[in-house]
């Protein structure tokens, strides 16, 4: 009995627990965002961890937003008001907040990706979105076959300048052969 119970709790040695790069790539984003105020970073990673927007409570009256200039028809909390930059409110401040979680997620899922083709001995081939919000360099970039060397994440960080962050994916080189 006690050997049953405790193979509940035992992990099998064979499942190895991957790489995840996601809390590290939001501490990231959130730190260096040009849309959040610098006295308000510690507190919008905490609320992004937890998936939470910032959209209960009061919102922002009409007046308040025609004196901050901002667009009348936006919906913005003042909890939101109080973290984010104009231009963040200007965005749309539920959408820029989402946007830095997904980013998180898509840098983690592109990079682990990368390193599961190396690690097989496949090529990795970059794949734009290839529409109208890709930037210039992604759109230069779809279909590249990437060294194996390549630090993937530092590779787009430094050259893309999609409008919120690159929504570039990786594939196997092979794979895409049709
Ligand atoms: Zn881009
Ligand atoms: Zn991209």
């Amino acid at each position: 009995m006690f050997t049953l119970i405790k193979s509940l709790f035992t992990k099998p040695s064979s499942i190895k627990s991957e790489p995840d790069y996601f809390d590290q790539y939001l501490i990231e984003g959130v730190m260096s965002s040009k849309f959040i105020k610098d006295n308000s970073r510690n507190f919008v990673l905490e609320a992004l961890r937890s998936k939470n927007y910032l959209t209960d409570g009061d919102v922002l009256s009409a007046k308040e937003k025609k004196d901050l200039k901002i667009n009348p028809r936006l919906k913005i909390t003042k909890e939101q008001e109080s973290v984010l930059t104009l231009e963040a409110l200007n965005k749309g401040s539920k959408r820029v907040l989402q946007a830095l979680v997904t980013e998180a997620s898509h840098r983690n899922s592109r990079r682990k990706s990368f390193e599961k083709l190396i690690s097989l001995n496949m090529k990795p081939m970059l794949l734009a979105c290839n529409d109208n919000r890709d930037c210039e360099w992604c759109l230069s970039q779809d279909k590249k076959v990437l060294d194996s060397s390549l630090d993937i994440d530092e590779y787009i960080q430094l050259n893309c300048t999609c409008e919120l962050y690159c929504r570039c994916g990786i594939i196997s080189a092979r794979s895409s052969n049709k």
